[in-house]
């Protein structure tokens, strides 16, 4: 079985994700963890709450124009798989604006993956890349920031085999 979410983590953790898949406990292994989902339901309160943590960490880094959760998103390939600055022709200029996309599956996920998708796209607000200073930043953000990528990318598992966490 493949588990795109999971390319690049260690053969030992693939394994023991298997188990977690074949014996059915994956969804309690992520409800221990993460007992319920968020609050943050719309485009707004999503706005605000970005907003009030790059306020705390990055005042200094170009203002953000629009968050959205949106569910045409590929959250693998245009999130945490890549950057995701957006660019558009405004008149007849290409201009980058900061324009945050959330995938859609972060709307009923527990508070502590909203937050690390946010402080992952608030990271490239100044590295582009998924180099070692952007990881310094996100941890900066959030110190736990590799653990909740890691449970992220399970729970995106999770969504892809089993369907919605949260009843
Ligand atoms: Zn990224």
């Amino acid at each position: 079985m493949q588990l795109k979410y999971l390319s690049g983590y260690p053969k030992t953790l693939l394994d023991q994700v298997q188990t977690l898949i074949s014996n059915k406990t994956l969804g309690n292994y992520l409800l221990q963890n993460y007992p319920s989902p968020h609050q943050i339901k719309t485009n707004k309160a999503l706005y605000h709450y970005t907003i009030e943590l790059k306020n705390q960490y990055l005042r200094q880094s170009n203002p953000i124009s629009k968050v959205v959760y949106d569910d045409k998103l590929d959250v693998l390939h245009q999130a945490l798989g890549m950057h995701s600055y957006v660019s558009r022709v405004q008149g007849n200029k290409l201009k980058a604006k900061n324009e945050l996309r959330i995938g859609s599956q972060f709307k009923h996920a527990p508070p502590e993956f909203l937050t690390m998708i946010i402080v992952h796209e608030l990271a490239h607000l100044k590295e582009k890349d998924h180099n070692k200073a952007f990881y310094k930043l996100c941890s900066y953000m959030e110190p736990n920031y590799h653990q909740l990528e890691l449970d992220t990318r399970l729970y995106l598992t999770y969504l892809d085999k089993f369907g919605e966490l949260y009843e």
